[in-house]
């Protein structure tokens, strides 16, 4: 379902008075997430200018290059009714936005430009307000974007389903005598097949590979044994992304420690869970997670953070890492994902999507986390 014309007006409104709130006279807006979020388009302009400039107060206006303008004719840009100030080749698309600001008066201008901003448009719009001064336009929006509404969350459970498909149909593709790299083939198909419109990652890291939280592929061949981490993700068409780890084990594991360590790594798993609530804060659930961990003396091995926030994009606010002390609130989406990994023999990890309830967390994920032993 796409994004209705109401929660985006809504976003706009919400999106200038936080902008208001910050001090900051306009956000800069190119392709990315924060367009998605705000305009329901991606608007993708390769090299040349997309922004949406969108000032604490009055109105917005798209900067869009004349050849990309047709374009917006069927995305809800035309129905939200926003100023288009189209440019052609030739002309100065950053000359075009300080003429914008321009009315925010001589002195220096500060701006919030998209985290995700290439350089090039962040230098050019530089070199067109000398006297201004750039922000990131995440301390706007990073607030607005946590809270997800029940349409984001519906859509959110829908990519967790839809990757949940793809690890029920684990033995059909990763078998012993195939090579990480055929197998991440195979599942990047399926992830596409299940309902994303693609694969954005896919780790298969079978036996020493798997002490490598972000290995990729490899012709590693798969072995009788190997305990196999598979991770894996995309977008969904509404835009909204999937993330999910299960732990495999070619039978038996090979190695006599794993048993033992991946009944440390679930008890960690649920410990974070269960420590979600409203009221609680980030830094809380990541220490729930490593108490199991580190009790068991396997706290060095958990290399990583306890989580990310996902939504339009796979990684977003909130991170769920030691320092930060963000208060949860109900509507916010993240990952619990511990690991533990030991270098040159093997590695496990279990990550699911949550979401905070009034009382708890809501899992999106819902496939067994128990070790998963495949046959030989
Ligand atoms: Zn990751
Ligand atoms: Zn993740
Ligand atoms: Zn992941």
């Amino acid at each position: 379902m796409p994004t209705s014309l109401d929660t985006l007006t809504s976003r706009l409104t919400r999106a200038q008075q936080a902008t208001q709130v910050a001090g900051v006279a306009a956000l800069l807006i190119t392709p990315g997430p924060d367009l998605r979020y705000l305009l329901g388009v991606s608007g993708a302009s390769h090299e040349r200018l997309t922004c949406l400039v969108l000032p604490a107060d009055g109105d917005p206006t798209l900067v869009v290059p004349a050849l990309e303008r047709p374009g917006l004719d069927s995305t809800p840009v035309a129905e939200l009714g926003l100023e288009i100030a189209e440019w052609t080749d030739g002309e100065d698309p950053y000359g075009l936005v300080a003429a914008l600001l321009g009315r925010f008066g001589s002195g220096p201008v500060r701006t919030a430009v998209a985290d995700a901003m290439p350089a090039a448009h962040v230098l050019g719009l530089r070199a067109a307000l000398p006297a201004g001064e750039q922000t990131l336009a995440s301390t706007v929006l990073a607030p607005l974007r946590m809270r997800k509404n029940s349409a984001e969350i519906a859509a959110l459970a829908t990519a967790a389903h839809a990757i949940d498909r793809v690890h029920a149909r684990m033995e059909e593709w990763l078998r012993v005598g195939r090579t990480e790299a055929q197998v991440g083939a195979d599942v990047a198909a399926a992830i596409v097949v299940e309902g994303h419109t693609a694969a954005a990652f896919v780790i298969v890291g079978a036996g020493p590979h798997g002490a490598s939280p972000h290995h990729d592929v490899s012709d590693r061949v798969v072995q009788p044994g190997d305990v196999v981490v598979v991770d894996i993700g995309g977008p969904t068409p509404e835009g909204y992304f999937s993330d999910c780890t299960r732990t495999y084990s070619m039978g038996e594991p090979a190695d006599a420690d794993v048993a033992d360590c991946y009944a440390v790594l679930q008890a960690a798993q649920d410990a974070a869970v269960a420590a979600v609530a409203p009221g609680t804060t980030a830094e809380r659930v990541d220490a729930a997670a490593r108490g199991p961990i580190t009790e068991a003396g396997l706290g060095a091995q958990f290399i990583h953070r306890t989580g990310h926030g996902i939504g339009l994009e796979v990684h977003e606010q909130p991170y769920i890492v030691a320092g930060n002390d963000l208060v949860l609130e109900p509507g916010m989406a993240f990952s619990i994902e511990p690991g533990i990994y030991l270098p040159g023999r093997w590695g496990a990890r279990i990550e699911d999507i949550v979401v905070v309830n009034d009382s708890g967390a809501t899992r999106l994920n819902h496939r067994p986390r128990e070790l998963a032993i495949l046959p030989v």
